[in-house]
């Protein structure tokens, strides 16, 4: 689960990590409220899940009430690679003297945290990495330890912060981590942590923000949970969720319904397989869990139907606890209420097969074949968004 911007630094703000207070808008006349109360130069950022929002012209300076209502009128209902803006938070504008990276991830292979810094902060990180990964300065964490003082200094050392901003950074970095581990967090990043001129004084402050939170530690993150935003995420995720199914978007034309994660990555690999040559793919990985009934299906086909890039549907179900006759029946259940034109591929196999497949066969519906075996079933996928293509 992602957080906003504005979520994610009032959260770093708990922390005692220095951030610029704004609030949030949903209308212009808000952000002119807002920029009023908060007098002087403000900046009208879009509340979205993905980043790069400067470059797409999310995020604009204003130096007055009216300025800021202008730009919240421009930025609201503004897409941003997908993504549609219905907030925007406006803070007090900030003096920027140079832009800094921090974060925090866990490094799986190395299992353990990983703080990662450099001096080339504010523009596009994954860009630095490619063209100068020798700017970003990387230390592990030994999580029985925690981060350690000298890991810190060694880190400003490396970046060559100026020395006056030592002490704050120490407390910034150790903040940032009691943020990550206390929130269960998979990433907690600041980018830009600026250094800024305020009152004639440089200080450090993080003027983005941005966190993602484990999913699976959300029973005990009650807080977090509740401030999850759902309208910001992709509705194909919102549906499978509150379905309870586990799916991934990906980029083929084959969208694929399986029961178990291990036969849905087998079904994926065997569409590959046979697809690859002709660049044909599979276009998600969708488990429906054991004991699907026709809500589940339901569910699950509109959410493949959803994606436009789908051109045949493959439904590769395993009939164990649950009986392939029942699955025949829930999957005509649910094509009655999702209807759809797309050639659909049904192989079942296992507890009751044969009745499973009368019935498919029986409701004679229109293009739709059936398969014996998965190999058998990919193969004529395949050849289904083949045919199309010519
Ligand atoms: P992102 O593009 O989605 O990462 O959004 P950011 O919040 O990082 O903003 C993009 C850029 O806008 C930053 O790198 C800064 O250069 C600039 N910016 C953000 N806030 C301020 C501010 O208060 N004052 C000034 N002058 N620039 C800002
Ligand atoms: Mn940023």
């Amino acid at each position: 689960m992602d957080l906003h911007e504005y979520q994610a630094k009032r959260r770093f703000h708990k922390f005692g990590i220095p951030v610029p207070l704004g609030k949030v808008a949903y209308t212009p006349d808000e952000a002119a409220t807002i920029a009023q109360e908060l007098g002087g130069l403000v900046v009208v950022k879009a509340q979205v899940f993905t980043g790069g929002r400067g470059k797409a012209g999310g995020v604009k300076l204003a130096k007055n009430p009216d300025e800021a209502r202008t730009h919240a009128e421009a930025i609201l209902g503004m897409d941003i690679k997908g993504h549609k803006v219905h907030k925007v938070l406006i803070d007090p504008g900030a003096n920027i003297k140079k832009e800094l990276y921090l974060s925090i991830t866990n490094d799986r292979a190395a299992r353990r945290p990983l703080l990662m810094c450099s001096a080339e902060g504010g523009m596009d990180i994954e860009e630095v990495n490619r063209t100068m990964p020798e700017k970003i300065v990387r230390i592990h964490i030994d999580p029985l330890l925690g981060l350690r003082g000298y890991q810190i200094v060694e880190v400003a050392s490396q970046i060559d912060l100026p020395r006056h901003l030592w002490r704050q950074f120490n407390k910034i970095c150790r903040a940032l981590y009691e943020c990550f581990t206390q929130s269960d967090a998979t990433l907690c990043e600041i980018n830009p942590l600026a250094i800024v001129e305020e009152n004639g004084e440089e200080i450090l402050k993080a003027l983005d923000g941005k966190m993602s939170i484990d999913d699976n530690a959300l029973f005990r993150q009650k807080e977090l949970a509740d401030e999850r935003d759902t309208s910001a995420e992709p509705p194909e995720e919102i549906q499978a969720r509150e379905a309870d199914l586990s799916y991934v978007k990906l980029d083929g034309q084959i969208g694929c319904m399986v029961n178990g994660a291990g036969l849905a990555m087998a079904t994926m690999d065997m569409t590959g397989h046979f697809g690859e040559a002709y660049g044909i793919g599979p276009a998600n990985f969708l488990d429906i869990g054991g004991g699907a009934g026709p809500e589940k299906v339901a569910a699950a086909l509109r959410i493949i139907l959803a994606d436009p890039n789908v051109k045949a549907i493959l439904i590769n179900i395993f009939g164990g606890i649950t009986r392939c006759d029942d699955v025949a029946r829930g999957l005509l259940t649910a094509l009655d209420e999702v209807k759809t034109d797309l050639p659909l591929v049904i192989r079942l196999v296992g507890t009751n097969q044969e009745e499973g497949l009368k019935i498919i066969e029986e409701a004679n519906l229109p293009n739709t074949q059936g398969a014996r075996t998965l190999y058998e079933a990919a193969q004529k996928a395949v050849e289904i968004v083949r045919e199309g293509m010519n």
